[in-house]
This record gives C-alpha cells, sequence and structure tokens, in this order.
C-alpha cells in the first residue's frame, strides 16, 4: 500500500539508482542484511530460502521472496513489486532471468555463497562487485528521520547504563554471564526489538576487547567492562542500533586504573571534539591515539578508535588510520577508545556521535567518569 511513509525508500532507491550509474552497475541484487530493510523495509529471513531484491539501475524493482514468506512483506508497490516463488520453483533462475542481460552485477555482501555461486553459474561472463561499494557511502549519510532513531536508541542505551552505574544491576557474586543477561533484559525492557551483544568483562578478562561473557564471578576490586546495544525499531520496518561502553570499578579502584581511566577518558573526549565535518576518519583516531600515546600506553590501545552505526552495528564511516575519507554532515559513528594491559585490566569508553556543520553531536549522555559500585 503506497502511503507518505514511501517517501525514504522511493528516495533511496534513487540516490542507489544514480551511484550504479556512476559506477557502471547494471543490475543490484541484495538479499540477507542491512542494505534489503534500508532499502524497502523488508528484513528477509536468513534461512536456505533466497530472498533478492532485483534492482535494475532501470525499470521496476522486484522482490523475490518464499511464497510463504509473502504476508510478512509490506508492499510498497511505488517501490518495488513482489514476486512469490513456490517450494518446487527455481528461485536463482527467476532472479537470473530478472537481471537478464545486465553485464556488472553488485551483489549484497552478506547473501549466502551458495546463492552467489550458483547465480555466478547461471549468469556466466558478468563482472559482480560487492553491493557495498555502492551502498555503503549512501548508508552512511543519515536523514534526520535516521538520526531521530538512532538517539532514540542511544537514550535507551543511556537508561540500561544508568541503572548499572547507580548500582540497581547487582554485580558482586554474579557471573559475567549472568550480568550479560541482565543488559540484555534491560535494552529489550527500554524499548529495543533486539539485543545484538552485551559483553561483560571483570578484572583482567577486560583486557580482551571483544571478551565471550562467562562462568567468571564478579568480585570487589574488579573493573567491570559492559559494551552493549540493540537494535531500536521504527515505523518504517528498518532498525537502527545502540551502542555504549561503561566501566564500573567494585570499590574504589588503585591509582594506576584511575590514571589510566582518565588518560582514557581525555582520549575519548578529544577525538569526540575533533570529529568534525571534513576531518578524516583517520585524523579523528589519531587524536585519541595521541593522547595515549603520550601516556605511555600507545600499545596497549589495540583497535581502531570506532565504525559507522545505522542499520548495522557495524558499518561506514571507518574512524581507523588509512581512511581518508573526510567525514560528512549526517555520518554517525562510535568514539571509542580502550587501553588493555593482559593479565591486569583493561577499559573502553563508548559514545555514538553525529557529525553536523556546526559540530559533533553526542548522542549518549551517560555519565563517562569510572564509576564506583559497591557491588
Ligand atoms: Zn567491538
Ligand atoms: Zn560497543
Ligand atoms: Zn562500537
Amino acid at each position: 500500500m503506497a502511503g507518505p511513509d514511501d517517501a525514504p525508500f522511493a528516495e533511496r532507491q534513487a540516490r542507489v539508482r544514480a551511484a550504479m550509474a556512476a559506477r557502471g552497475v547494471d543490475v543490484l541484487l541484495v538479499s540477507v542484511g542491512p542494505d534489503l530493510p534500508w532499502l524497502i523495509g523488508y528484513e528477509a529471513m536468513p534461512l536456505e530460502r533466497l530472498t533478492m531484491l532485483v534492482l535494475p539501475r532501470e525499470g521496476e524493482a522486484t522482490l523475490v521472496v518464499p511464497e510463504l514468506e509473502v504476508p510478512r512483506v509490506v508492499e510498497r508497490p511505488d517501490t518495488f513489486a513482489v514476486r512469490g516463488w513456490g517450494e518446487t520453483d527455481d528461485p536463482v533462475g527467476i532472479v537470473a532471468a530478472l537481471a537478464g542481460a545486465a553485464r556488472s552485477i553488485a551483489v549484497g555482501d552478506r547473501t549466502w555463497a551458495r546463492f552467489v555461486v550458483a547465480l555466478q553459474h547461471e549468469l556466466p561472463g558478468r563482472s559482480w562487485i560487492a553491493a557495498s561499494a555502492v551502498t555503503g557511502p549512501l548508508r552512511a549519510g543519515k536523514d534526520e528521520h535516521e538520526i531521530a532513531a538512532l538517539s532514540a536508541a542511544a537514550a535507551a542505551a543511556d537508561r540500561v547504563a544508568a541503572a548499572l552505574q547507580g548500582g540497581e544491576v547487582a554485580l558482586v557474586g554474579r557471573t559475567e554471564a549472568q550480568v550479560s543477561a541482565e543488559l540484555g533484559r534491560r535494552l529489550l525492557a527500554e524499548g529495543h526489538h533486539r539485543v545484538n551483544f552485551a559483553i561483560v568483562a571483570a578484572g583482567a578478562n577486560a583486557a580482551s576487547p571483544h571478551h565471550e561473557p562467562g562462568g567468571r564471578v564478579i568480585a570487589a576490586g574488579d573493573i567491570v567492562l559492559c559494551d552493549f546495544g540493540g537494535t531500536w525499531p521504527t515505523a518504517h520496518g528498518v532498525g537502527y542500533c545502540s551502542d555504549i561502553t561503561r566501566c564500573v570499578h567494585i570499590g574504589a579502584p588503585p591509582p594506576e586504573v584511575a590514571e589510566a581511566y582518565a588518560v582514557l577518558h581525555a582520549a575519548q573526549a578529544a577525538a569526540v571534539a575533533g570529529a568534525q565535518v571534513g576531518r578524516t576518519g583517520a585524523e579523528v583516531d589519531e587524536l585519541a591515539r595521541a593522547v595515549i600515546r603520550d601516556a605511555g600506553f600507545g600499545d596497549r590501545f589495540v583497535h581502531r578508535t570506532g565504525h559507522g552505526i545505522g542499520v548495522e552495528e557495524h558499518e561506514d564511516p571507518y574512524i581507523v588510520a588509512g581512511n581518508h575519507e573526510p567525514l560528512a554532515a549526517g555520518h554517525a559513528f562510535s568514539i571509542e577508545p580502550g587501553i588493555y594491559v593482559p593479565g591486569c585490566w583493561g577499559m573502553r569508553l563508548e559514545d555514538i556521535v553525529v557529525a553536523a556543520d556546526a559540530g559533533p553531536v553526542v548522542l549518549n549522555r551517560a555519565d563517562r567518569s569510572l564509576v564506583v559500585v559497591d557491588g
């Protein structure tokens, strides 16, 4: 059914077609993953049956979808046609027929290899690129509705962080996994419709940036690093992600930890303040890295400073050495430096920031200090 909410999808499709023309791409084939909801407001089920949007540079787009999943599709006839396929049909053949005479094909980055291999067999002699070459730069620039959704997601994540910092989340005597589960429940209670991750890393485990929360019991004297996020629903069927990291300390931190945290806090603030339109991802990364390096922790900051965020938890633009693309108004990304001392402790501080002509807008507002809790 056509309606006023179709506007973002028609406009995105027009921008995608312009980018396809600029890159000489004849058809875009999008399956599971975030490009599809961003383009048409429908998220494909990540199963063995093929769902694929066939978007030619000119002419009508068609969503090829399993017949039994057609009822899930909110139809937008102004933007795409729906072609259901039955259990004995050949969906790869249907897509190949629709792609027709296309010579240059962009295929969604998350498409299952089995379908890519089958499509390449059906469509020999074509050139293939990853669809992110077309969609990545477009998805990086958020419109006002997307920024509103990211802001709402960040505010919900902030409420969970405040509960953690305010001592509402019991820590001492519980395992990392138990606390992780509680953070996930709270993300849902605050309005997310999906939990994407909830890292809880206590004591020396916090030195592993992507620690898998496990059976370690949290005790007095621990730093507890919590990095969590979920997906926030919108009326258009497209979800937007939250992602925040806060550390709390069970009892007063030792001077070494407090001093390192002051360095981390200053590094994060420098990169946030410096995330100005026109600066490159590499330059913003260096702003955080220089503070940490100058304090003697250069080799303890083992990852990039940040990543873009939107319908996907990690997307363009990346705040990393080597990214010489300038930030533009509407780019949304994390700023999350960390310091990790293996065998001892680790710490990270993460906010989501939107670049704007008037200066960076920080979406997260939760207390950025190393809050001391009794546990
Ligand atoms: Zn991460
Ligand atoms: Zn995070
Ligand atoms: Zn992040």
